[in-house]
């Protein structure tokens, strides 16, 4: 394949020389560096670039150059190339333009000049900005095929899982390619099982399980020993901290997740209000990054793999899977976080994943493209979602149940939608009835004291009502509220007492269920605050109480 290119931008040519040797010098085996003096010649050769299909992944450029400053150009390159990851350098005065540059082109980093020594003041961050770059690069040809039906729940099943686990794939549409189109019949003739998935070693897989697309592409899905220290149900925001935490302390870890690694979290757009990220990052980016990182540390991370059912065989902990095999281990812990409240309403569920999407369901945001789609919510992620489609959508229009969008939503996100002209908000408006043949083509709303039902037509409609809590893996076996959050530590108490179930001398340590050694955290806990870091601290500090835990047994 052709190297993907790094383009320096500088009117200074010493300074010029120089970046460009050190990025050859790091870079040149996998890259193509080019170089421009000015603002003008580098667009002249992005447009260039763009027209031989070249890729680019990543612009470096000086922010303050005659004529057209660094952020002036990178506007205009990135409307070229949008995926391509920015960094400005600039003098240590010029912290205010990097700070306008975060605002205009959403700017992956600023870099002081100078650079010296580039090993550990450029390197490093280049290598993680193009790491960043590469996982979402979709290559033009090669690599996996997805051949479907367009809104088809099949097909959408199976992108999103190869998206989550960072698996470039081309999507063809059977109704638009007849060359496809013969060659999935010959996989699947009458094409009664679609989508079919063609990898690159020749092999095809009919409508395939997250479980077999996770055995293909060489994910673990079996655990390697029989016994660990510490077992995750769950490998959102929670239980990944938990294993980095573990992992890094000497615990035998594994993780069993269900479906893809990032939970929740793992489905935003972007999460702008985690530590560190200044300009956001993706729930996707954050999930690579923690899985990477609790691999590193020898957690064990097990994907399209569901924990059945935990029990207790003392002194052990046995997590069972869903194809019956056991996991014994010390310490056991329930991160297993929540899952979407389901719209119960007329057409939603004959056109689940035909239009109708709950959740980001970013994979579709290409299918938008120039459509009407609708945002079901007034959340933050409903917030999230709505600014994200209104990239590519020709309008979103979002259905707020409350009198005012900022009943419940951060301001920051209220200001944005109302700035962003194709969005349109309805308040005090619910869906009444989804209608379309094959896919959504429009939805009933009613709204207003008198309830007047309005139909708006709509390609494409994306829920976000709340979730309720996925803990009946431990029904029965440990305490939970009403609602079905586990209750932990204090929480316990009842007029004082703690269940009659709890046997030993000591309190439950904070996340510690009604069963000693079985922990709970993140947002599958009563009382847990439902946020990205909150979880993620959760997750951490609950391995401080399961080393407390080992002590004991
Ligand atoms: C669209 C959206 C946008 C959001 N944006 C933000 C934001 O901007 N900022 C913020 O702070 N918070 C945000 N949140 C909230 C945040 O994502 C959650 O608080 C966080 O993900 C909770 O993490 P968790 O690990 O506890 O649970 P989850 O993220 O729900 O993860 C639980 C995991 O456990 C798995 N699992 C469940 N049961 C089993 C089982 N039996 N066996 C195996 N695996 C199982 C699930 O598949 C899932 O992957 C957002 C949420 C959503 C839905």
């Amino acid at each position: 394949m052709i190297k993907p290119v790094i383009m320096t931008v500088d009117d200074e040519p010493e300074v010029l020389n120089a970046v460009e040797r050190d990025l050859r010098k790091r870079f040149a085996a996998d890259y193509r560096i080019v170089k421009a003096g000015s603002g003008a010649q580098a667009l002249e050769a992005v447009r260039q670039l763009k027209q031989r299909n070249a890729a680019l992944a990543l612009f470096l450029v000086d922010a303050r150059m005659p004529q057209m400053s660094g952020t002036e150009f990178l506007v205009e390159a990135r409307k070229i190339f949008p995926d391509a990851r920015k960094v400005l350098l600039t003098a240590y005065a010029d912290t205010d333009v990097a700070i306008a540059g975060i605002n205009q082109v959403q700017l992956d980093h600023y870099l002081m000049k100078p650079w010296d020594p580039p090993a550990e003041r450029l390197y490093p961050v280049l290598d993680d900005l193009l790491g960043d770059w590469s996982a979402s690069f979709r290559p033009p040809f090669e690599g996996i095929r997805v051949a479907g039906s367009p809104w088809s729940p099949k097909s959408h099943d199976v992108k999103d899982f190869l998206s989550r686990n960072l698996t470039p794939y081309q999507w063809v549409d059977v109704e638009q390619d007849a060359a496809v189109r013969a060659e999935a019949e010959a996989a699947s003739p009458g094409l009664t099982r679609l989508p079919v998935v063609f990898f690159p070693d020749g092999t095809t897989l009919l409508e395939p399980s997250g479980r077999a697309l996770a055995e293909k592409l060489g994910l673990q899905t079996t655990a390697t020993k029989p016994f660990y220290d510490l077992v995750i149900v769950g490998g959102g925001p929670t239980g990944l901290a938990a294993a980095v935490y573990a992992g890094s302390e000497g615990l035998r870890t594994v993780i069993v997740e269900r479906e893809t690694t990032g939970g929740q979290a793992g489905t935003s757009a972007a999460i702008e209000n985690y530590l560190g990220f200044p300009s956001g990052v993706s729930g996707a980016d954050l999930a690579r990054r923690a899985t990477a990182q609790a691999k590193r540390f020898g957690a064990e991370v097990l994907t399209a793999r569901e924990v059945a059912k935990v029990r207790v065989e003392a002194p052990y902990r046995m997590a069972t899977l869903d194809d019956g095999t056991e996991l014994a281990c010390y310490a056991l812990l329930l991160s297993c976080g929540m899952q979407v409240r389901r719209l119960e309403v007329p057409g939603i569920e004959t056109l689940t994943g035909a239009g109708v999407f709950y959740g980001a369901a970013l994979t579709e945001a290409a299918a938008c493209r120039g459509k009407d789609v609708l945002i079901v919510g007034g959340a933050n992620s409903a917030g999230q979602a709505t600014l994200s489609f209104a990239r590519y959508a020709h309008k979103v229009t979002m259905l707020v149940r409350g009198a005012a969008l900022a009943e419940s939503m951060s301001s920051y996100l209220v200001d944005r939608i109302k700035d962003t002209p194709n969005i349109e908000v309805l308040t005090g408006a619910e869906v009444v009835a989804a209608h379309g043949s094959g896919h959504l083509e429009a939805a009933d709303v009613a709204s207003g004291e008198a309830r007047d039902i309005r139909r708006i037509e709509a390609a494409a409609m994306f829920i976000f009502i709340g979730a309720t809590p996925r803990s009946e893996v431990a029904a029965g076996l440990v305490e939970r509220d009403p609602g079905g959050f586990i209750l932990t530590g204090p929480d316990l108490r009842t007029g004082g007492k703690l269940p009659r179930s709890w046997q030993l001398e000591r309190d439950p340590f904070l996340l510690e269920t009604s069963v000693p050694g079985i922990f709970a955290a993140g947002d599958v806990r009563h009382g847990s605050s439902k946020r990205v870091a909150s979880a993620v601290g959760e997750g951490s500090s609950a391995v401080g109480m399961v080393h407390k835990y080992l002590e004991t047994v």
